[in-house]
């Protein structure tokens, strides 16, 4: 079977082929490298874009593309799959199955699910909460459409989903009532992440999920943790958007409502202006003043800067903060997880948050953390918590979820 994934950002449209063998259990373990993958990106400059092609047999195509709109981007990147050095199938026919992440399913969707004009309507709908992710998720299913058909099997899987199940305490946000019911709630993000990171954790340590208590840590650019019981998302630190929790790259995470009252009340903010302020120019970004990336961060501690210093020790005070609220969710804690860019590379920021549940016997192979191993346990043999680095698969998540559902005959 051959599955295409779509993960559409809002600047960038990356796109995967799985080629999954008939034979193969209803829930593939082991992860399989895509035998194609692509990748636009729309930031470098107006009205163009960048596109990077690389298959698994080793053939790469880098390429400009002038283009007026997504849909006129994502059918020359599809085209490469069937055409020219990079083509690795004979004709579009032989794609069996689309998947795409969409950033918000909102209360509507606890399972990923078969597009329909109706899902389509939802996901639009849902855009109110997500205005940035979710157009582009749907542009992208409507340009598969038209590259591919109509009748082509669409599937979207959601990155709210994996969170549905977080009880009302954890959700409700104490303001008033009337909050919840317009929607306004924790929805938590990243959960093909975290539940991808789950599930590969339990497979390490070689023990069923569901008697697993772990928590997620998904740090990349974004960052969030999620509390893991019974295989389920219990609790979370990313909440009605992806700004709440931690501190992230350029995000501020959780700060205290009151300053936006003063700022609004001092200066002439607009929205937009706070959104670019809270999204944009704050984190790690904005503490240091330096970079949003962790490695630039850490290059200038190297040189003795002192505000990167601060933004590391900010970023990891509030790190730890939420995991220990993470943690009294839980109560207790079986396996730790880091992943995504920080959490898989960062053997730092690893050894300082760990230090911190050193008191709960929690002990970190000082070696193999610094090797930052992937897929592998970096506590030492008697340590309490077992500590793991996983490399998130997104993609390969997502067509996991494609060929669970084709397997049930759902499409
Ligand atoms: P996204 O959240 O956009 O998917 P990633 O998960 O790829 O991003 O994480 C990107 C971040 O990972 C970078 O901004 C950088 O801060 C961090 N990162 C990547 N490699 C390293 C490294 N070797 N050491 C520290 N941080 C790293």
């Amino acid at each position: 079977m051959k599955i295409l994934v779509l993960n559409a950002g809002s600047s960038s449209q990356k796109s995967c082929l799985y080629e999954l063998k008939g034979d193969e259990p209803t829930q593939p373990l082991e992860p399989v490298e895509p035998v194609w993958e692509a990748q636009i990106d729309w930031t470098h400059h107006q009205g163009a874009a960048e596109l990077k092609v690389k298959t698994s047999q080793g053939k790469q195509l880098e390429q400009e593309l002038s283009l007026e709109s997504r849909a006129a981007g994502v059918s020359q990147m599809l085209q490469t799959l069937w055409h020219g050095e990079t083509q690795v199938i004979a004709d579009q026919a032989e794609i069996d199955l689309v998947g795409h992440r969409v950033v918000h399913g909102g209360q509507d969707y606890q399972q990923s699910t078969l597009i329909t004009p109706e899902v389509k309507a939802t996901i639009d709908r849902l855009s109110v909460f997500a205005p940035v992710h979710n157009p582009a998720n749907l542009e992208g299913i409507e340009a598969i459409e038209q590259v591919l058909g109509p009748e082509i099997p669409q599937v979207a899987v959601f990155d709210t989903a994996f969170h549905s199940n977080l009880p009302p305490a954890a959700f409700v946000y104490p303001g008033p009532y009337e909050w919840l019911e317009q929607g306004i709630r924790r929805y938590g993000f990243h959960g093909i992440s975290h539940q991808y990171c789950a599930q590969r954790a339990a497979q390490i340590v070689g023990r069923e999920l569901e008697d697993l208590r772990l928590v997620t840590c998904h740090l990349g650019n974004g960052c969030s943790l999620a509390a893991i019981r019974d295989g389920k998302s219990i609790d979370t630190t990313m909440g009605f958007t992806p700004l709440d929790g931690l501190m992230m790259g350029s995000r501020s995470g959780s700060v205290d409502p009151g300053i936006l009252i003063h700022l609004l009340r001092q200066g002439d903010y607009t929205p937009d202006k706070l959104d670019h302020l809270l999204n944009r120019a704050s984190g790690l970004q904005g503490v240091s003043g330096v970079s949003s990336d962790m490695r630039q961060i850490q290059q200038a501690i190297a040189e003795g800067n002192g505000r990167a210093q601060l933004a590391f020790d900010v970023y990891v005070h509030r790190l730890r903060a939420y995991l220990g609220a993470m943690l009294a969710s839980l109560g207790g804690l079986d396996t730790l997880v880091f992943t995504a860019g920080v959490g898989e590379n960062s053997a730092p920021v690893r050894a300082a948050v760990c230090e911190a549940f050193a008191f709960l016997g929690l002990k970190l192979d000082a070696e193999k953390n610094a090797q930052s191993p992937a897929d592998q346990d970096i506590a030492t043999p008697d340590s309490s918590v077992r500590v793991l680095i996983v490399h998130t698969q997104e993609d390969w998540a997502i067509a996991q979820e494609c060929w669970r559902l084709a397997k049930q005959g759902l499409t």
